[in-house]
Order: structure tokens, then sequence, then C-alpha cells
């Protein structure tokens, strides 16, 4: 080592220089605000496209947007959904699901389910907290899933915008999302079978 090398320990040592190195990382951090949450008393905002639990919609006027059409049960890579879907029988050629279950302890959150549904009856929430002792709770029925859709709507549909798959226009509440009026209101008779 060194004559020059030697002096620089000896002086360093001397001063504590490491000490001091490390006690200005220190320092600099004691400045710094905070970055952790103190949960639960704070929240975290969560950004609209968050993919929480899911919940089951309803159109402004209260009729279920489900259609029963099993769509989102087949797009499920983790296979936790399960419809059963009935005939309407106010509405020829109309379906819907009279049962509904999202198994979400095999949910992976992918969100495929919601964009697998022809008429955004799916949507993701920003809910999480839902951690339980009993399991049971967590398969999901059609009752909790339209219950986490009325509790979350909002968010629901800040989904499915920030996702690209609804607009908040004129255009989609006439075209998209409701029967066309000439199904609704038919011209002709019923084929024999559904009479
Ligand atoms: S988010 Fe993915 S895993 Fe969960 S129910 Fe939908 S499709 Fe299945
Ligand atoms: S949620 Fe959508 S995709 Fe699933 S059964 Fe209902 S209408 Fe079809």
């Amino acid at each position: 080592m060194s004559v020059v090398a030697l002096a620089k320990k000896v002086w360093e040592a001397a001063l504590f220089a490491e000490i001091w190195s490390a006690m200005k990382v220190t320092f600099k951090h004691m400045l710094h605000k905070p970055i952790t949450f103190q949960y639960p008393r704070e929240q975290r905002v969560i950004p609209d496209a968050h993919r929480g639990a899911l919940g089951l919609l309803r159109y402004d006027d209260g009729k279920e947007r489900c259609v029963g059409c099993d769509l989102c049960e087949a797009a499920c890579p983790s296979r936790c959904i399960k419809v059963i879907s009935a005939e309407d029988k106010s509405l020829p050629l109309q379906r819907y699901a009279s049962e509904f279950y999202i198994d979400i302890t095999k949910c992976v959150f992918c969100g495929y389910c919601v964009e697998a549904c022809p008429v955004n009856a799916l949507a993701m929430t920003k809910m999480y907290e839902f951690s339980t002792h009993d399991k049971r709770t967590l398969l999901f029925d059609k009752k909790r899933l339209y219950q986490i859709g009325e509790q979350h709507l909002e968010d629901g549909k800040k989904y499915l915008y920030a996702h690209g798959q609804e607009k908040n226009d004129q255009m989609y509440h006439d075209y998209r999302y409701f029967f066309p009026q000439s199904v609704k209101q038919s011209t002709q008779p019923p084929p024999k079978h559904l009479t």
C-alpha cells in the first residue's frame, strides 16, 4: 500500500468517515415524505382499471343486464364461473341467468369474463377486502354478485370505461345494451314451439 493511500485510510478512520456516509443516507430519508400507508386507517387511491372482486350490473331501469349466454363461463381460464340460464317468458327469444356462481377463491382476476360478456353485465370493482375464515362464503352466488354490483356500480362502470368496453354516451344506451324494439314488440306471432 502506498504512503498516500495509507494516510487517506488513517485520516478517514480518525474522522469516522464511514459512519458519516451512512448517516448521510439516513438523514436524506428523514427529510422525505413517508410513502408507507397506515392500512387500514389509510386507504390507497385505487385506479379505475383495478381488477378487484367481480360484480353483476343492472341497467339504469333496474333490469338485469345478464342474458345468460354462458360466454363468460367459456372464457374463464380457471373454470370458476357457473351460469344456469332460462328463458324470459315476458320477452320472446330473450334469456336470463336463473343462477350464477363465481368461486372467487379460484379466480385469477384476469378480466377475460368481463371482456367476453356481450352486454357488459360483468364488471370488476375496487373491492378487495373480502378475506374471511369461512371459505364457503367466497362462492359468490347471483344475489351476492348483484349486491356487489349495486354497492360498487360506479366503480364497475369506471372499470368498463377504463378498459374501453363501454362509453358513457347515448349511442351505447340506445344500441348496445337494450334489446331491439322490433324484437321487444314483435309484429309476427311467436313460433309454434314457443307457444
Ligand atoms: S377474472 Fe378471469 S379467472 Fe376470474 S372469473 Fe373472470 S375469467 Fe375467471
Ligand atoms: S355475464 Fe355476460 S357473458 Fe356471462 S352469462 Fe351473463 S351475459 Fe353472458
